[in-house]
């Protein structure tokens, strides 16, 4: 009778296409787990207020959490089997479960977020711990410069990559498995990961988590794909493929997603978003404290201000600034926002208000739904000009250019409905036009802002 195998699920909720999964079903009878664990916390202590949790999972993402391990589950059940799920720190529960079940070895993909590699590092001392590729198109570290060295620029990074590419070929599900019977499992509904009230969340029911749901996603998109290149600036249009919930928690694996839409015309811009995941990956890999720490060392005596007061208007949309009013409230209500408008409300909180990027990437954190510590911290740190590899600070998003370069109208119309009124020219920038009855003027002059922004900068050099 072959030793049971233990299953250990991270952001990787999925069976398609899971080398864990796999290798595990392939070697024995299985015990799948989930351990929801807190215990992640920041590095720097001069980090703004607010991060007393460190990293542990934002709000949005638990809801996300909660309804895709329930998916999980139920592809588990249908196998005969289910999920069993605990609370606390990985590096105990999992060794404690292997030994529990007396399994031969414990399976699972490996991730580069800090505390995943303490974790896998701890877990192995006390077990004997199999991880499998799976998470990314390639290893971060096997993508090497001629000389060996590492890439910290994206565009050399990704011709290297894109010499490795395509991935290997994804793996179907397994359609049978043997489950260990009788281990002991939380009750999901105790973990409370679901709002009760008020119901912040009754916007998010345009997602559908889970695998099933990540695989309808991709096929809806596939139609998309000759667009994307020209559909993907523009907030108004659902030109992208809103798959990114789904490979933060892994629920499809990104091998998956790159053979399907490498089948279509037109398909490298997609292709080159995929890559950026694994970029961001490659940075946080090389950079474990990117998420707190400036790449660049003039940020970390950047001359901030603190201003909760806008801070706050910044996070409610109702800073006066259209564009980055309707891009907050869209990540409030959905979890989501549009990749044109994240870059846009970042950089005026930073440069505008002149904000730390940390309380942007924290609101962040715990509001989207697709929360991922290298996509986000890339993100923030390309905007402020503080990252390894990033936009120069001078190069300040003018929020009312933005907004009618990239035909945003429709998009301000249905999020900030007090403008509902006015014209495709004059709703992005109310205030030029006699402003709007219940919506705020700027809360900060566009000019003004920018000289101050650019001044903060020469005095930090
Ligand atoms: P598509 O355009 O359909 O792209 C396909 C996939 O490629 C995405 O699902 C995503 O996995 C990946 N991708 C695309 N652009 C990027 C990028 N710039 N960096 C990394 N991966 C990318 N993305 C996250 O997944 N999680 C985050 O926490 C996150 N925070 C961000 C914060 C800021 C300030 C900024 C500017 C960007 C951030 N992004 C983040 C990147 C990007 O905005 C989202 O990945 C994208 O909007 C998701 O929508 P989509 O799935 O429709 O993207």
């Amino acid at each position: 009778m072959p030793a049971p195998q233990l299953i250990w699920f991270r952001r990787d909720l999925r069976l398609a296409d899971q080398a864990a999964v796999r290798a595990a079903t392939a070697a024995g009878p299985v015990v799948a787990l989930y351990v929801l664990d807190d215990e992640t916390p920041a590095v720097d202590a001069s980090l703004p207020a607010g991060w007393d949790q460190g990293w542990a999972m934002g709000a949005a993402q638990r809801w996300w959490l909660h309804h895709s391990l329930v998916s999980l589950d139920a592809d588990l059940c249908a196998r005969g089997g289910g999920l069993v799920l605990r609370r606390g720190r990985c590096a105990g529960i999992v060794p404690a479960v292997a030994a529990e079940i007396g399994a031969g070895a414990v399976h699972c993909l490996g991730h580069v977020e800090r505390w995943a590699r303490a974790d896998e590092e701890a877990v192995a001392k006390r077990c004997l711990l199999h991880v499998h590729d799976g998470a990314l198109l390639a290893r971060p570290d096997s993508v090497r410069t001629g000389t060996g060295g590492r890439y910290r620029i994206f565009t050399p990074w990704w011709r290297r990559l894109r010499e490795q590419m395509p991935p290997p070929r994804p793996e179907p599900a397994p359609e049978t498995m043997t489950f260990v019977d009788g281990v002991a499992s939380d009750r999901l509904d105790d973990w409370a990961l679901l709002p009760t009230r008020p119901d912040w969340a009754s916007g998010f029911r345009i997602w559908t988590p889970g695998e099933a749901g990540a695989l309808a996603r991709l096929e809806a998109f596939e139609d998309d794909v000759p667009a994307y290149d020209e559909a993907r600036n523009l907030p108004s249009e659902e030109g992208t493929s809103r798959l990114s919930p789904h490979l933060a928690m892994g629920e499809i694996s990104v091998r998956t997603v790159w053979h399907a839409v490498a089948t279509h015309n037109a398909a490298e811009p997609y292709l080159r978003e995929l890559g950026w995941r694994d970029f961001a990956a490659n940075i946080l890999d090389q950079f474990p404290d990117h998420g707190e720490v400036p790449g660049r060392d003039l940020f970390s005596r950047f001359p901030f201000r603190d201003d909760p007061e806008s801070l706050r208007a910044w996070q409610q949309g109702r800073t006066g600034y259209p564009i980055v009013d309707a891009g907050m409230r869209q990540l409030w209500a959905t979890g989501w926002m549009h990749n044109r408008v994240r870059m846009i409300t970042a950089s005026f909180l930073v440069k505008h208000l002149l904000i730390d990027w940390r309380h942007g990437e924290r609101w962040f954190w715990d509001c989207l739904v697709d929360a991922d510590l290298a996509a986000n911290s890339l993100g923030w740190q390309w905007v402020m000009g503080s990252g390894v590899d990033s936009s120069p600070f001078n190069r300040v998003f003018a929020p009312v250019g933005q907004s009618a370069k990239f035909d945003a109208a429709p998009y301000i119309r249905h999020w900030v409905p007090e403008l509902r009124a006015l014209s495709d020219k004059a709703i992005h920038a109310p205030w030029e036009n006699g402003g709007a009855r219940g919506y705020p003027p700027p809360i900060v002059n566009h000019e003004f802002a920018r000289a101050r922004a650019l001044d903060a900068y020469r005095r930090a050099r």
